[in-house]
């Protein structure tokens, strides 16, 4: 390959473009995204730059240096594969190579689109607005209990606002963690000064208020939603890449499309893992790391390269430092590791008495030594595993 073409300038686009120069790929790297700001980093959106602790978080990179041709606020509208073109606002692009990188965009609550003080938390413009928000104190409505609304409430009760998280499900996390997991999180929003309506769902938006499905009225100067994302993929439609029932991007195992020449990394893109033996779709930090050093080797080197990571991702919530490594399925085993009522506990789940994945509140050893058993597949003695006190080890 002589050009290679990456649509999206997040984290994946961004890694893949610099991967690509550090493998010593010579020919054009070419990076396109759609927003006019400089590429950045989204996770400190929800923590210092909401605060407005940090000025922003712009990727440290010399992309002129690198010779990677940036362009910037300029949206890719398709992709003709036969004529190996990405055709964008500016006009057609033609690619020997694409990488796929346009990540995910957040689900809008139904009936609040364009409502006034209703706000979502992707981008940094969507920080930017939310942060004289948090600096007026006002009441705020969060809707979501996921990780990002954990995220947002935490900053709102430290700027000082009365802060109501409505979520649907019966507990925080209800899609990523069991109930018996979750449960000891629910305290964390009342410590907080947080209230926690679970089983609750927005009726609608009124100025001033959000109603729920019971009846009752939350005063809300502000309303932030958090209720997930999808892949960023509208685009594609109909340029035969293969997306998948989450309109995500079915990738085989070296991260390649249905289409040939064409690959796709990060949130945007599904995976078939290996380890873990089945596909995953997964909308973190550190696979839009990884990935894009595998697509970077598959595009430049001889021997191709398979993805298969053990997943990770870290929250800060609620003054505690969340963390989890691998992957579980509701068929494996739970095993404690300390007083979930404690500041400090971990979380370990079994599958053949192999440890496949770990959580981790407060306790980044165990995360550390967790992954390096879990990348080993090594065998574990669940019993010594449920004491806090030892380290953690393979039987
Ligand atoms: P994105 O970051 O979404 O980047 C994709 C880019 O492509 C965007 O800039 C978009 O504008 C652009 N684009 C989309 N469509 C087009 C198009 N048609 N043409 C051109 N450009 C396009 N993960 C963690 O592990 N820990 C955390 O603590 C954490 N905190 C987070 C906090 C916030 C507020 C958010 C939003 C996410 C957080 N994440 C966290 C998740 C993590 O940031 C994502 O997994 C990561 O950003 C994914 O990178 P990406 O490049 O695949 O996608």
């Amino acid at each position: 390959a002589r050009r290679v073409v990456v649509v999206g300038a997040g984290m994946a686009g961004v890694q893949t473009a610099v991967a690509l120069r550090e493998q010593g790929f010579t020919g054009t790297v070419t990076l396109i995204g759609a927003e006019p700001h400089q590429p950045y980093d989204r996770p400190p959106l929800s923590k210092a730059v909401l605060l407005g602790k940090a000025e922003g978080s712009a990727f440290d990179v010399d992309f002129e240096a690198l010779d990677i041709d940036l362009r910037l606020g300029s949206e890719a509208l398709g992709v003709r594969p036969g004529d190996h073109e990405l055709d964008t606002a500016a006009g057609p692009v033609p690619y020997d190579v694409l990488v796929v990188a346009t990540g995910a965009e957040p689900i809008r609550l139904p009936g609040a689109e364009g409502v006034p003080g209703v706000h979502l938390l992707r981008t940094l413009d969507d920080a930017d607005r939310l942060r004289p928000v948090l600096a007026r104190q006002h009441d705020i409505v969060v809707v979501g209990a996921g990780w990002i609304g954990a995220e947002f409430a935490t900053a709102a009760r430290e700027a000082g606002c009365a802060v109501t998280v409505v979520e649907a499900a019966d507990r925080p996390l209800a899609g990523a963690l069991p109930a018996e997991v979750a449960a000891p999180m629910t305290a964390w929003y009342a410590d907080s000064g947080a209230s926690l309506r679970t089983g609750a769902r927005v009726e609608r938006i009124e100025p001033g208020a959000v109603v729920l499905d019971d009846g009752s009225r939350v005063p809300a100067d502000a309303v932030v939603v958090g209720i997930g994302a999808r892949p960023a993929t509208a685009w594609i439609a109909g340029s035969g890449i293969e997306l998948g029932a989450h309109r995500e991007i079915v990738a085989d195992d070296h991260l390649r499309t249905s289409l040939p020449d064409v690959y796709a990394v990060g949130d945007c893109a599904s995976f078939p893992s290996g380890r873990y033996e089945e596909r995953l779709l997964v909308h973190h930090w550190d696979n839009a790391l990884q990935g894009p050093r595998t697509v970077a080797l598959n595009i430049v080197g001889q021997t191709p390269a398979a993805y298969d990571p053990v997943p990770y991702f870290w929250s800060e919530q609620f003054g505690r430092f969340v963390q989890y490594v691998g992957h579980h399925t509701p068929a494996d085993t739970l095993v404690w590791r300390g007083d979930p009522s404690g500041a400090s506990w971990s979380v370990c789940w079994l599958r053949e008495a192999r440890l496949v994945a770990l959580l981790a509140v407060g306790r980044p050893r165990d995360l550390a030594q967790g992954r390096r058993l879990i990348e080993a597949g090594a065998a574990m003695d669940p019993e010594l595993l449920a004491d806090p006190s030892r380290p953690l080890k393979g039987a």
